[in-house]
């Protein structure tokens, strides 16, 4: 999973970038980088590290130009190093080119040994820079139609952001798996994976990108032009289960009030279990568990003390440290437990390791039962569009029964929230395009390769 941002036409695009990046800094938290447009000159920054580590004011400064993209990077496709880090930057037959991705490619691997075999070098090992390659390779009467023509030969998921001098244009998917919202503000315009960075930096959103759709930003003005027909739209209902900010408002209602209402949901489907508390584990647990308790009138408790500063156990993309950060991350609040029987509402259950240690610390303080309630269904199959799931051997639900799940994490009840109430409560009851191949193994697009 990785964030975008884009600002254009405005003295302060570097710094504005900055606070969008920040904002969306949950998205990825690997590498960060920017390129801007100084007069028709781009200029390119990257490191490895977050947002405040990555960029000083001197590197701001230096980023001088009123256009910028930017980057940060949870990798899916390609290891963790600083050649991988985006926007990738070329000086190519195409002049200066820079591009940023959010999603995975499914069909990279074919597309990338086609072009090497053609003579192409690869500066890079993500799937992101194929479309640079074929842009080169298969060209168009302008920019725009040679973005066009070649975004139609990838499969899978993305929402991308080029710059090229004097333009930006952003493109979205033809299932809309990844979010892309436009946003603008006194002139400028702003392009995003998510609306809350919008709102930080003091702008408007105006419209999500459409599936299949481009925006061409030049001179000031945005236009927009299809480069697919209408597919069906399927964006990733894991964005707002897990990935997205609770600010962040997708599919007409924020992340939070979906959070309230699935909750809602889930103490619905679990009527006839009693507990003296609800809680969830932070932070989106945290929204899960009060919509649960207002509904069922069992009372919300926080037992956990989260440390804020250890990172995302579910974004570290190493086995080992993501086992040490979810043992530091979570400390459970003695007397809130002693004796207590406890509904703890987690987002998903994918490997059950995490539940297993949480559980087993709640227990270790006193707690007298724990019914594990998780806001989602059972994960059984892995994602192919940019979510970094593991491998169907290692998703749990796929080899474990319920009720052996539940000895395994160490809980007294374990209960799952069922697909249809998911979707609803996501789609504000309304919008039912969403991709649930994670849940029910039915992918809305074909999974051609992979790298
Ligand atoms: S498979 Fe799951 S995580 Fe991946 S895009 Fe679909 S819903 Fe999202």
């Amino acid at each position: 999973m990785c964030g975008i941002f884009a600002v254009t036409d405005n003295k302060n695009a570097s710094k504005l970038a900055y606070v969008g990046l920040f904002t969306l800094q949950h998205r990825g938290q690997e590498s960060a980088g920017m390129v801007s447009d100084s007069g028709g000159r781009l200029l390119y920054y990257s490191a490895m590290g977050l947002v405040n580590e990555v960029f000083s004011n001197e590197v701001l400064a230096n980023l001088k130009g009123r256009s910028v993209i930017g980057h940060i990077r949870y990798s899916t496709t390609g290891s963790s190093n600083l050649k991988n880090a985006q926007p990738l930057f070329f000086n190519s037959c195409l002049g200066q080119l820079a591009v940023a991705h959010n999603g995975n490619i499914t069909n990279a691997g074919r597309l990338r040994a086609e072009l090497q075999k053609a003579g192409a070098i690869f500066q890079s090992t993500t799937d992101s820079e194929i479309i640079i390659h074929l842009m080169a390779k298969y060209r168009g009467r302008n920019l725009e139609e040679t973005i066009a023509k070649n975004l139609r030969r990838l499969e899978g998921s993305y929402s991308f952001l080029f710059m090229a001098p004097g333009k930006v244009i952003g493109a979205r998917d033809p299932n809309g798996f990844r979010p892309l919202v436009l946003g603008g503000m006194d002139g400028s315009h702003i392009l995003s994976s998510e609306t809350c960075a919008i709102d930080v930096v003091g702008g408007k959103t105006v419209r999500e990108i459409e599936p299949g759709e481009l925006v061409i930003i030049e001179k000031g003005k945005a236009r927009f032009k299809r480069f697919a027909g209408a597919g069906s739209f399927t964006r990733c209902i894991f964005e707002t289960v897990y990935f997205a900010r609770p600010d962040a408002e997708i599919a007409g209602r924020t992340v939070q009030t979906a959070r309230y209402e699935i909750g809602a949901m889930l103490a619905r489907e679990m009527k006839d279990v009693k507990a003296d508390i609800v809680s969830g584990v932070p932070d989106s647990g945290t929204a899960y568990a009060l919509g649960f308790s207002k509904e069922s009138w069992i009372a919300y408790q926080a037992v956990f003390m989260r440390n804020h500063y250890t990172g995302r156990s579910f974004m570290q993309p190493d086995q080992a440290l993501r086992e040490f950060t979810a043992r530091l991350k979570l400390a459970p609040i003695k007397d809130l437990i002693r004796g207590k029987s406890i509904i703890l509402i987690d987002d998903s259950l994918v490997r059950g390791t995490t539940s297993r240690k949480i559980i087993g610390s709640l227990k270790k303080a006193g707690a007298k039962k724990i019914h594990m309630a998780i806001a989602s269904p059972a994960v059984i199959s892995p994602c192919y569009y940019g979510i970094d799931t593991p491998t169907k051997e290692e998703l749990i639900a796929n080899n474990l029964s319920i009720d052996k799940i539940r000895r395994f994490i160490g809980a007294d009840g374990l209960y799952y929230l069922s697909l249809e109430s998911l979707v609803k409560a996501c789609g504000n009851g309304g919008d039912r395009n969403f991709c649930t191949a994670c849940f029910t193994g039915k992918y809305p697009t074909k999974i051609t390769s992979q790298d």
